[in-house]
């Protein structure tokens, strides 16, 4: 399959691995928005977080449990997670993902 995010899984595109399980890995957005941008992914394709939910509802919680990791590593306790489900909500990437920000404050409600 061609996607991007199962080619960095692999190893065959680099990107800055920040942690990484038998089941998710978590590196460093190519285009960061906030001064921390980390992608979490599931290792195993999936289009969208829905399909994770509905094929291995555990997984979503290995996901969710790889952020806050990540968070605590970089020493932050106050960040956002973001999941864009489909074009219209921002989705570009179409292998699951959720986006850890932080280390600025963000607005509410979202644009
Ligand atoms: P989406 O818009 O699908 O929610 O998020 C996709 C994210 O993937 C974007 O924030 C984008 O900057 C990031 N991205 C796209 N291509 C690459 C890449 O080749 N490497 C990395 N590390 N991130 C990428
Ligand atoms: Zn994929």
């Amino acid at each position: 399959m061609d996607c991007l995010f199962c080619k960095i899984v692999i190893g065959s595109i680099p990107a800055e691995i920040v942690k990484k399980s038998d089941r998710v890995t978590a590196f460093k957005d190519i285009s960061p928005q906030a001064p921390i941008h980390v992608l979490v992914i599931p290792n195993q394709h999936f289009e969208n977080m829905a399909k994770v939910a509905e094929f291995d509802l555990a997984l979503v919680g290995e996901i969710f449990d790889m952020a806050s990791s990540v968070a605590k590593d970089f020493g932050i306790d106050s960040y956002r997670t973001n999941i864009n489900t489909g074009e219209s909500a921002g989705q570009s990437v179409f292998h699951a993902h959720l986006h850890l920000l932080g280390g600025r404050t963000f607005a509410w409600p979202p644009g």
